[in-house]
């Protein structure tokens, strides 16, 4: 059972505004999802939290129910031409989901901070005890 080691909106919210969730202070990321090795201010090893593809379905999950669902509900988007409505719902979607991504993985990393779930966790991944 996973205790929570550390106060848990605070640090998910440091990492939603991509600050290190140990301090606060110093840049979670050196690009855009590159996660720096060690926090500048702190020195907290910031790449020991595992986030794998957890943020990309996250992002997913939060985009297709929060909107692609309710655009469905609004007839300009299924009576309009394909032609105009599909590039525009999916530009302004690849948009969005560019700019959310980087912060879904800033609250990601601070949720295993403040679980402290790192990557000496590894081994109890399913998959990797079946070998
Ligand atoms: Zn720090």
């Amino acid at each position: 059972m996973t205790e929570i080691v550390h106060p848990l909106l605070r640090s998910i919210g440091r990492g939603l505004r991509h600050k290190c969730p140990s301090c606060g202070d110093a840049p979670l990321f050196r690009r855009y999802l590159k996660v720096n090795e060690a926090c500048p201010a702190c020195e907290h090893r910031l790449a020991q939290y595992p986030a794998d593809d957890g943020p990309a379905y996250v992002t997913i999950l939060l985009t297709g129910h929060l909107i692609i669902a309710p655009l469905l509900l609004f007839p300009i988007v299924w009576e309009s031409d394909p032609i105009y409505s599909v590039p525009i719902i999916l530009g302004s979607l690849t948009i969005l989901m560019l700019a959310a991504l980087p912060r879904v993985k800033g609250g990601w990393i601070g949720l295993m901070y403040a679980l402290g779930v790192n990557d000496q966790d590894a081994r109890l991944h399913t998959a990797d005890a079946a070998d």
